[in-house]
């Protein structure tokens, strides 16, 4: 990847990828003229306009389920990550109502997954919310240890928005299809990101989000499995029909020839970004680590994505580090959960006190980002992280930040 490295670093430096990405401009030069001459409508069949549309969207659905190792007639195109895991929890709670309604999932996963099924919980359906160890992973025990009789499916996400972490899907997946349940993946952060194979790792249902991997906002998909087993679920969108009946509405042309091109070039160019980006990551890490004391990574270091950095600052208010911070567009945790501002429901499932989460700050690295931006952002963040701990009253005795060099 050539093009962040001729840039002139500009700021705020755009360090928080797990809230979103920047539109890749290939991305937007693909979808253009779906905005333009190619407005027609993928459903009409009776001119060239309808023809266009959907010779555009069946391209885009071959380019989706190539990065998933899925056939095109499994991807139903969505709003985004939100809806499909509405539609993946409610549509499998409803469709196996009477055959069990027990549902396994874990703390850590994202709102669009937890609120959900409390949802479904006020409609009769009984869950079980696992806590993961203290670094994010969930053990396979554990999951097999909660599974009941009646279980009908079980949710975990490939990896995580706040920490990174990467769950053992593979061996959560043969697990559930040894007793015929659901598992359904939630992998919004992962697309992309880390290969994914829905066959091999036996997943029925996975999440996927258009804006995490540098294409367009309001757009995803859910995979479906279509055989050996087919994977019964009802539509929550009703209307004209519309992805074989899963999900009614006209079509989103531009934004599914967005997401068709990103996953295009994912697949092409993950392998380099994820060494690109997890370099520049431990680069950032261990000048942090270097330069400071009270330092620590918040989950596995060892299962996480390429450009996730989940740290503490001992005795520093992560709000305040942020307000110090104007030069790095930077987050406390999730930004899905903003309407919600206690401390991130992850970091507290991990163990950690409220206020150790309320000291924690989520570097999300990506495609763009250059080694200048990463050098720029660890002396910017050392020097707040200073500054802050000379004035807190907090940092007395905690852990005395090291004389300025
Ligand atoms: C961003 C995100 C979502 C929500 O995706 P949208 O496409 O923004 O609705 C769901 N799950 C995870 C893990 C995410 O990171």
């Amino acid at each position: 990847m050539e093009f962040g490295s001729f840039r002139k670093m500009q700021t705020p430096v755009y360090l928080d990828h797990h809230a979103t990405t920047p539109l890749d401009p290939r991305v937007l030069e693909a979808m253009l003229p779906y905005f333009g001459p190619r407005f027609g409508n993928a459903a009409s069949r009776t001119h060239r306009f309808g023809w266009e549309a959907e010779k555009a969207v069946e391209h885009a659905r071959r380019q989706v389920a190539a990065l998933l190792g899925a056939e095109a007639r499994e991807i139903v195109f969505t709003s985004g990550a939100t809806e499909s895991n509405n539609l993946a929890l409610k549509g499998a709670a409803e469709a196996l109502q009477g055959r069990g309604a027990h549902i396994v999932t874990l703390a850590t996963e994202h709102r669009a997954v937890l609120d959900p099924l409390r949802h479904l919980e006020r409609q009769g359906v009984r869950a079980t919310v696992l806590p993961p160890r203290s670094d994010g992973r969930v053990d396979l025990d554990q999951i097999r240890d909660a599974l009941q009789p009646d279980t009908a499916l079980v949710s975990v996400m490939l990896a995580n928005n706040e920490i990174g972490v990467v769950q053992p899907v593979h061996e959560i997946g043969a697990l559930c299809r040894e007793r015929g349940i659901l598992f359904h993946c939630d992998a919004a952060q992962a697309l992309g990101r880390l290969p994914i194979h829905v066959r091999d790792q036996n997943i029925d249902l996975m999440s996927l989000s258009a804006h995490k991997m540098y294409g367009p906002k309001g757009m995803g998909a859910l995979y479906i499995r279509r055989q050996a087993p087919r994977v019964a679920l009802t539509a929550q969108m009703d209307g004209g029909g519309h992805e074989s009946g899963y999900r009614s509405g006209t079509l989103n042309v531009p934004a599914i020839v967005g997401f068709g091109a990103a996953c295009e070039i994912s697949a092409a160019e993950m392998q380099d970004e994820a060494e690109r980006v997890g370099s520049l990551r431990d680069r950032l890490q261990s000048r942090l680590f270097s330069e400071l004391d009270g330092v620590s990574v918040n989950g596995s270091q060892e299962y996480r994505l390429p450009g996730n950095l989940n740290v503490r600052f001992a005795s520093v208010e992560a709000a305040s580090l942020l307000l110090a911070l104007p030069d790095l567009a930077l987050s406390t945790g999730s930004a899905c959960s903003s309407a919600t501002a206690g401390p991130s429901h992850v970091l507290q499932a991990l163990g950690l006190t409220a206020a150790e989460a309320r000291s924690s700050v989520r570097f999300g690295l990506g495609r763009f980002n250059t080694e200048e931006e990463v050098d720029f952002a660890a002396a910017r963040v050392v020097q707040a992280v200073r500054q802050l701990r000379e004035h807190s009253p907090l940092a007395s005795g905690v852990s005395t930040p090291r004389p300025r060099r």
